[in-house]
Parts: C-alpha cells; sequence; structure tokens
C-alpha cells in the first residue's frame, strides 16, 4: 500500500537528524538523555526519537522565554516590526509548506493534500491576521469622577500590555495549526512561548522552531519542549514564572491544568472537548444536507474538537439522508495520507483505534445499528467510516466524545424537541443547521448553546471569527480580537496632572 510513495528530500533530512528541542536559540537534548519514539500512524512505524523533557528540561526552556520577555531586544520591539516579524514568518511557513504538510501527514495520519490546503495554508493566513493586530492594540482615555481632590485635573487611560510568558500545550490532531493559534496572538502581541506539542506530533512544532529563528526573532521568544503531558506538560502548567497558560486538548486534562492555572492565578484559555450537533429541518435539501452531514464528521477521520458527531435529522428525511452518508462513508478510499487519491487516513494511535472501537462495541451491546463501518482496516490504526442509528439520547454514544469517524444519527420531529436534544449536552463548541429558511435558522440561532453555529456548512472557520466553547467546551476564545484580549493585561492609569 505505501511501497511507492516517497517524501521530499527536506523532510527525509529533517526526520533522519533526530529532532531536538528549541530552549533560547539553542537546540538541546533532554538533560538526562531521554528520548521518546514517534510512530508513523499509518503503519505504526517509528519515524524518529525526540528528546523527552523532565522537570528541569522545562524549567530551562520557561527561564529562556522569561529572559526574552523580560530582558531583550524583544520587550522594546515597536509593533511594526513584530508585525513585519510574523509576516515573514508566515512567508516562511509559506516558502516551507509542502514539506510542513508532509510532516503533518507522516506524524499525524492525515493527507498531505489536505494538510497543504487546510493546515498549513490555515497557519499561514492566521500568522498574517495576527501580523495585523500588532500595529492596532488599543487602550483608552476615560475622563474620570473622582471625588476626592476636587480641584486636581486628572488624565486617566486603559493601557493593554502583553501578559508574558506563555505556556502552551496542544493536542495532536491539528498540530501545526493549534500552535499557530497560541503563536500567532503571543507574538503579535509580545509576549513569550514555551509550547509543548502532543506527545504523538512533536514535530511541525520543532520545525516551526526553526522557522521562527530563521524570521529573526531573539533568542527565548518560542521555545518548544517535547515531552509526555504527565510529566512535561504538568511541569510546564504548574510553573510559577509562566504567565498565562493556553490549551487546546481535553475536558479531563483541561480540568487539570484549570485547577493549575488558579492555584496561582495564571491567566488561562482552554479549548477543550466537544459533541457538536448537525441538525438537519424538514426544509433542508437532504442531499446537500447528507454531504455536509458526512464532511462535519469523517473530515480529518472524526478527530476534529467541534466535529459533528450527532446527527438529528426531520423524521420525514432521517432514512434517506443517513442512507446517503452511509453510502459517501462506504465509497471513501482509506490508506496512507501520502496518496493524494485517499481520502481518510488512520487514527493516531493503536490507543485512540481501540478508544473508538470501544464505543462501537458499546453501541452494539446497547441495541444500536449500524448502517455503515465499524470495522478495521489494513495494518495501520484506522476505523472505516461509521453511522450508528437506534441510538439513545442519554447513552454514553450520544453524550461523550468518541473523536473518531463516528457518527449516531436521530430522528426528530418538531423545532422545540432538536433544540432540546442539541442542547442536551455537557459540551457547547459548536452546532451547524441545515435549511433553506432563512428566519428558521435564525430563531434557532440564538437557542442554541454553543461557541459557534454554522448554517448550511460545518466547521467553518476562520481567522478574524473568534472561536471556543460553551459549558465543558472550554474557557476564553482563540482568533479574531478575542484573542488579543487573551493575550494581554489591562493596566487602568490616573494621572494628577
Ligand atoms: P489530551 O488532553 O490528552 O492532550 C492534550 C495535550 O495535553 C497534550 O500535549 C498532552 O501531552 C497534554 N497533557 C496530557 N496530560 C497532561 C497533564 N496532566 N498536564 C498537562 N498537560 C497534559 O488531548 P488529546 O487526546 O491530545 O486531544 C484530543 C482532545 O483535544 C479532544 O477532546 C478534542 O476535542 C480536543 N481538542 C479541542 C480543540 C478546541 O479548539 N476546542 C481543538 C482540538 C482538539
Amino acid at each position: 500500500m505505501q511501497a511507492s510513495l516517497s517524501l521530499l528530500p527536506q523532510t527525509v533530512s529533517f526526520l533522519a537528524r533526530k529532532p531536538k528541542m528549541l530552549i533560547g536559540d539553542r537546540w538541546l537534548d533532554a538533560a538526562s538523555g531521554a528520548t521518546m519514539p514517534v510512530r508513523n500512524p499509518a503503519n505504526g512505524e517509528v519515524l524518529c526519537d525526540v528528546p523527552m523533557a523532565a522537570e528541569s528540561d522545562v524549567d530551562l526552556a520557561v527561564s529562556a522565554a522569561r529572559r526574552a520577555f523580560d530582558d531583550s531586544a524583544w520587550s522594546r520591539m515597536r509593533p511594526r516590526e513584530r508585525q513585519n516579524l510574523l509576516w515573514r514568518l508566515a512567508d516562511l511557513l509559506e516558502r516551507d509548506a509542502d514539506m510542513l504538510a508532509e510532516l503533518e501527514c507522516v506524524n499525524n495520519g492525515k493527507s498531505a493534500q489536505v494538510a497543504r490546503v487546510m493546515d498549513v495554508q490555515l497557519s499561514i493566513d492566521f500568522l498574517r491576521y495576527m501580523a495585523g493586530w500588532a500595529t492596532k492594540i488599543e487602550g483608552s482615555t476615560v475622563d474620570v469622577s473622582i471625588p476626592l481632590m476636587p480641584d486636581s485635573h486628572f488624565h486617566s487611560f486603559v493601557r493593554r500590555e502583553a501578559v508574558g510568558v506563555v505556556g502552551a500545550i496542544v493536542a495532536w490532531n491539528f498540530p501545526l495549526l493549534l500552535a499557530c493559534w497560541k503563536l500567532g496572538p503571543a507574538l503579535a502581541t509580545g509576549c513569550s512561548v514555551v509550547l509543548k506539542p502532543a506527545d504523538e506530533t512533536p514535530l511541525s512544532a520543532l520545525k516551526l522552531g526553526e522557522l521562527v529563528l530563521e524570521a529573526g526573532y531573539p533568542a527565548g521568544v518560542f521555545n518548544v519542549v517535547t515531552g509526555t503531558g504527565v510529566t512535561a506538560g504538568a511541569a510546564l502548567s504548574h510553573h510559577p514564572e509562566v504567565d498565562k497558560l493556553t490549551f487546546t486538548g481535553s475536558t479531563e486534562v483541561g480540568k487539570l491544568i484549570g485547577k493549575a492555572a488558579m492555584e496561582s492565578m495564571t491567566r488561562v484559555t482552554l479549548e477543550l472537548g466537544g459533541k457538536s450537533p448537525t441538525i438537519v429541518l424538514d426544509d433542508a435539501d437532504p442531499h446537500v444536507a447528507a454531504a455536509g452531514a458526512a464532511t462535519a464528521i469523517f473530515f480529518n477521520h472524526g478527530q476534529v474538537c467541534c466535529a459533528g458527531s450527532r446527527l438529528y435529522v426531520h423524521r420525514k428525511h432521517f432514512d434517506n439522508v443517513v442512507g446517503e452518508i452511509a453510502s459517501i462513508a462506504n465509497a471513501m478510499k482509506l490508506g496512507n495520507g501520502l496518496d493524494p487519491s485517499v481520502q481518510m487516513g488512520p487514527l493516531i494511535s493503536a490507543k485512540q483505534q481501540q478508544r473508538v472501537f470501544g464505543y462501537i462495541e458499546r453501541g452494539r451491546e446497547l441495541g444500536a445499528h449500524i448502517a455503515c463501518g465499524g470495522e478495521q482496516f489494513g495494518p495501520g490504526y484506522f476505523v472505516k467510516p461509521t453511522v450508528l442509528v437506534d441510538v439513545a439520547q442519554k447513552g454514553p454514544l450520544v453524550q461523550e466524545e468518541i473523536f473518531g469517524p463516528v457518527l449516531v444519527a436521530m430522528p426528530f420531529d418538531d423545532i422545540d424537541e432538536v433544540v432540546r436534544l442539541a442542547n442536551d449536552s455537557r459540551y457547547g463548541l459548536g452546532a451547524s443547521i441545515w435549511t433553506n429558511n432563512l428566519s428558521a435558522a435564525h430563531r434557532m440561532i440564538p437557542r442554541i448553546k454553543s461557541g459557534s453555529v454554522w448554517v448550511n456548512c460545518h466547521s467553518a472557520l476562520d481567522p478574524a471569527m473568534p472561536f471556543g466553547g460553551y459549558k465543558l467546551s472550554g474557557v476564553g476564545r482563540e482568533m479574531g480580537a478575542a484573542a488579543i484580549e487573551h493575550y494581554t493585561e489591562v493596566k487602568s492609569v490616573v494621572m494628577n496632572i
């Protein structure tokens, strides 16, 4: 299946030289010399080993970030220069886009072609969008009414200042893009960063580190520590010199990070799990809705925080829409993401594959009917795209995040019922409504408890639109102006003049 699929020479040489961690402007092994293997999920083979950071390595990285923030040219840099540097970084990503896409492919399992036009292009676009913010961070002047000192004149203003050293911890489903979602606003506002990529997917983050240095950022502005969540991630989230934590990952780990942050009142934003509904109203075009619902769940092999993993279809279209999604799923080509004709790659790991099969098995035991999929494929960590019907709204398949290509589908009869079902979840990240009735869409939007609502599309993200969750899906927002707010502190100044 994979013999004829070759990598670019620059990707091969990157993998061959045993990537190290970026601390300050030096590429280092872990002080202990410990390493961990990085695998290709399409075949389970080891691609390379990376350093496995201990607490002391994280400490070194945070110290480098602290120095960069407190003492260096970075803290004195003007907004225009921060803008130009970010733009330069985006240009370098563009130059190396094909290689970055290949790294995402071999390390995550996703299609290189899709990674080029989605993950890498969105990262470039996002950095350029954030470059624009560097020169637009504003405060305000305020006329105050302070009762003391009646004869005084006051000049009062509000400043926004960079929050400081940012500890960023990300998941494996969009390794480069999630890193850029943290890095962009941090570099636009003048923060410094220590990034801990996911255990499974450190490669594009290390390449990003190379590009940050090449762009000309001062030493320590961006540091990358590779290692496990329980050691390196925990050390970063408890570090007293970190001023802000920004996390993308599971709700379970997000709660740990939130608690660690509260101990020291470290600023924190959390982008967590989801169980997002796709809602097909009675007036929708069932073909359009079926194609949209299939993409909503199967894109990135279902490993998308806002994947449309719960499908609610008006009863009159239910059988048709489910049947069409099953046909789309059955026709999908699974395989190695280096093959441009492949439509779905493997899941990230054997553990994730077993977890997903565990849910499918549980569904069977609980009486669900499998409309398609439910099986393994190939030697890698593949799960065939799966649709389950006859599932209980209160059961685990509908309430828990599976994080794989598994859709649960249920019929409904009226709008009030589907709003109640859609909101009957601990999560609230995204939702899509499929309809040709503008007024029905507008009336539903305020009733849906989620951070994003899409109409006749799903997971439609843009750098200018804030993204984040209601309920257990998180705290704070990424992207848009909201991101700048989360990377700055507000300082009120009152001058008696
Ligand atoms: P995860 O929570 O297991 O791991 C995420 C990161 O946290 C990794 O870097 C990991 O090493 C680190 N980590 C693990 N334990 C830690 C600890 N005790 N202390 C500090 N760090 C620790 O999540 P995952 O399995 O990598 O990713 C899947 C999850 O991410 C899903 O729930 C998905 O919905 C979520 N996600 C959310 C968004 C969003 O924007 N809302 C985006 C992508 C993924």
